[in-house]
């Protein structure tokens, strides 16, 4: 049976606080306790101190993906900068750095000021070349970086070797404004500092369905809660209100983990900075250290799955194939015992930008969603712009272009599907001519 022991973040005791019962009348509902949750009633609840704001959590805090991602704190969006200028050109990529880079600065705001232990360290990021192919994408990476206003650090073959001996890398860019972190610390972290400002947070208390209007029902097993605004902060798990059911794909992503290393082990290894560590690829591979030692290492081999109500966040092929890709590209680490192994959900959208506004007729309905695997970082600033959305604030928070925008979507199953394994392919040929 799946545990909360699979998963090496949420192997730690734990105690569920209340779940919600009887009928409430609130001034903000909201649904998650995931990053966007907790952020958005921690920013809310800042601005407004009297405001009654309650979060209901089908499961508990660290449930969904922020308890089941790899920690890497990014204020980056699309992975690097080159993605991000072919897609949106130089002027917007730049405006989108811009948010990202508050996006990162509001993470270590939390962490500092409200002294969350999340084991946090500001390793940067690294992303290496494999082979000559690669080590040219990562020459226009770092021509896009500087183009684009992002900080992105060229380092060649020694100096790549000299940070990470254990893979014949060609060369390598660091990104200096990034870090790791304990997600489910950070979260669990976060969860004390919105209690403590009077935020009321119930969990196993699974939203069955919404009645939208003036005042907003959301209705839970054991009660009803009337609200004057709600935030959906469900990300790629499907919402009562099914908002975006087919714009933000679930994807599946999983990571395994092993033992702490011995000091040999480290010593092959080889990593100094404890960056994370990833490959220039589309469907990468990465391995980050954590505070025990341990390694983290995650096979960006993305899975779609025609039943997006189901839940296949335990999928052992996929365990199979990452053990067998750590030992091909981490040999010394043949005899190591993986000692955990789980999966999530990542949404993603057509377009790899994020969407966070305020919808339905009464205009109280507020979101944040589509963090395309980037949302420790991406899901405080949805929190933030909530609040100032919330507020009626004209700022650069309410009027940047992540902000009430359009999402593409498939409204068909089938379509959604068949286009998500074609994307897939492409991603696999377009990595196949970087070998
Ligand atoms: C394997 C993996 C690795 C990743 N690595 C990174 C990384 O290194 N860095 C990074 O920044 N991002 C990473 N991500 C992405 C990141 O985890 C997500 O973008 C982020 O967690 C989304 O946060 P969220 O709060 O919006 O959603 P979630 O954390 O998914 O929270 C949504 C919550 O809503 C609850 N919910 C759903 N329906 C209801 C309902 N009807 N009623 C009440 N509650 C409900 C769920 O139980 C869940 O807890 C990774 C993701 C995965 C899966």
């Amino acid at each position: 049976m799946r545990t909360t022991k699979d998963n090496l973040w949420l192997d730690t005791p734990y105690t569920p606080g209340p779940s919600c019962w009887g009928d409430h009348e609130v001034d903000v509902a909201i649904l998650g306790a995931g990053y966007t949750g907790l952020a958005a009633a921690y920013f809310i609840k800042k601005r407004f101190p009297d405001r009654r704001v309650v979060v209901l959590e089908s499961q508990y805090v660290g449930f969904g993906s922020s308890g089941r991602n790899s920690g890497g704190v990014s204020g980056m969006l699309g992975h690097n900068y080159r993605n991000l200028k072919q897609k949106h050109g130089t002027e917007k990529s730049a405006q989108l750095q811009g948010l990202m880079d508050e996006s990162f600065e509001i993470v270590e705001g939390l962490i500092g000021e409200h002294q969350i232990a999340c084991d946090y360290e500001r390793t940067g990021r690294m992303v290496v070349a494999e082979t000559d192919r690669q080590k040219r994408l990562l020459e226009e990476e770092v021509k896009a970086a500087q183009e684009i206003g992002g900080a992105a650090i060229w380092l060649d073959k020694t100096e790549a070797h000299d940070r990470f001996g254990a893979v014949d890398v060609k060369a390598a860019v660091r990104y200096p404004n990034e870090g790791i972190s304990d997600p489910v610390k950070f979260l669990r972290g976060m969860r004390r500092v919105v209690e403590l400002l009077g935020v009321e947070v119930y969990e196993y208390s699974h939203c069955t369905h919404i009645d939208a209007g003036r005042t907003v029902k959301l209705y839970t097993p054991g009660g009803i809660v009337r609200a004057d605004n709600i935030v959906v902060a469900t990300h790629a798990y499907p919402n009562p209100l099914k908002l975006f059911h087919y714009s933000v794909l679930p994807f599946y992503v999983y990571n395994i983990a092993t033992e702490p290393l011995s000091p040999s082990q480290l010593d092959a290894l080889h990593l100094p900075g404890r960056e994370n560590t990833f490959t220039a690829k589309n469907l990468y591979w990465a391995v980050r250290p954590t505070a025990d030692n341990r390694l983290v290492f995650i096979e960006c081999d993305a899975l779609y799955f025609y039943d997006i109500g189901r839940d296949y966040g335990h999928w052992p092929p996929a365990y199979r194939r990452h053990q067998a890709l750590l030992t091909e590209k981490l040999p010394f680490l043949r005899d190591v015992r993986v000692t955990h192994a789980w999966g999530g959900r990542i949404g993603l959208t057509l377009d790899f930008l994020p969407s966070v506004g305020c919808t339905g007729k009464e205009k109280n309905i507020y979101y944040g969603m589509g963090y395309n695997g980037q949302g420790l970082a991406c899901g405080q600033l949805a929190g933030k712009i909530i609040a100032a959305l919330m507020a009626g604030e004209e700022s650069e928070l309410t009027t940047n272009m992540l902000v009430n925008r359009s999402l593409l979507g498939i409204p068909s199953a089938l379509l959604t599907y068949a286009g998500s394994q074609t994307y897939k392919l492409y991603f696999r040929w377009c990595d196949k001519r970087l070998d």
